[in-house]
């Protein structure tokens, strides 16, 4: 992601012809709304496919790296931030799995897209986190595959909705009645 020139596009008095319309006038939002569920899995994957990258990457670093004579895999701190972190990883699998099912169903809601987009990428920052840190000083260096790792997978819990409004969107469900009555009572503010 850091390759890549993230900014801001404007595209003020553009003028685009009749015949490259995309769909109905006016209805781009609702086209896009329809697509959010399984932009929302695709990032939750994408933390899976990263988080197992970190592991392993982890693991064949503390295999080599030497410190007090011995492997840094030897210490017990070592196995166990990574016996944890496969954890992490396996459960998240097997969450994502389901909703992947759901999707091909056509039943992904936006309440369990919003769990697996906010929930796999929490879960992905801290496992690079505790990866990085067994990468001690090297892992702040950017030859160092896991410094990369780190810069690049922070931003998966702002795009594609950031995990708050994700939240937003759980909470939605959980309290229906309650986010009735408020767009309600603000149609007739
Ligand atoms: C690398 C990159 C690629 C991107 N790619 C795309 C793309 O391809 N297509 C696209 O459309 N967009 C893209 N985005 C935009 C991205 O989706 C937005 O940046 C993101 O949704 C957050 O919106 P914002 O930046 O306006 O933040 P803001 O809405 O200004 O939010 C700022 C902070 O306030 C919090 N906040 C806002 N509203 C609430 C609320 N109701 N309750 C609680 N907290 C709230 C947010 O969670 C956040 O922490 C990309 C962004 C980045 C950085």
């Amino acid at each position: 992601m850091k390759a890549q020139d993230t900014s801001e596009l404007f595209f003020d008095n553009v003028k685009v012809p009749k015949e490259n319309l995309l769909g109905e006038e006016g209805a781009g939002f609702k086209i896009m709304m329809k697509e959010l569920a399984r932009e929302r899995l695709i990032v939750a994957l994408n933390a899976i496919g990263g988080a197992e990258g970190a592991i392993e990457k982890t693991i064949e670093y503390t295999t080599t790296r030497t410190a007090f004579k011995q492997p840094i895999a030897k210490f017990q701190n070592t196995q166990f931030k990574l016996a944890e972190c496969a954890t992490q990883l396996q459960v998240h699998q097997a969450f994502l799995d389901r909703c992947t099912l759901l999707l091909a169903d056509n039943k992904l809601t936006a309440e369990s897209a919003s769990m697996a987009k906010y929930s796999a990428t929490e879960m992905h920052n801290k496992v690079v986190d505790e990866c990085l840190q067994l990468f001690g000083g090297y892992g702040y260096m950017w030859d160092y595959p896991i410094a990369r790792m780190y810069a690049d997978n922070r931003v998966a819990r702002i795009y594609a909705g950031t995990n708050e409004i994700m939240k937003v969107l759980i909470a939605r469900g959980l309290f229906k009645e309650l986010f009735q009555e408020m767009k309600k009572a603000k149609r007739n503010q």
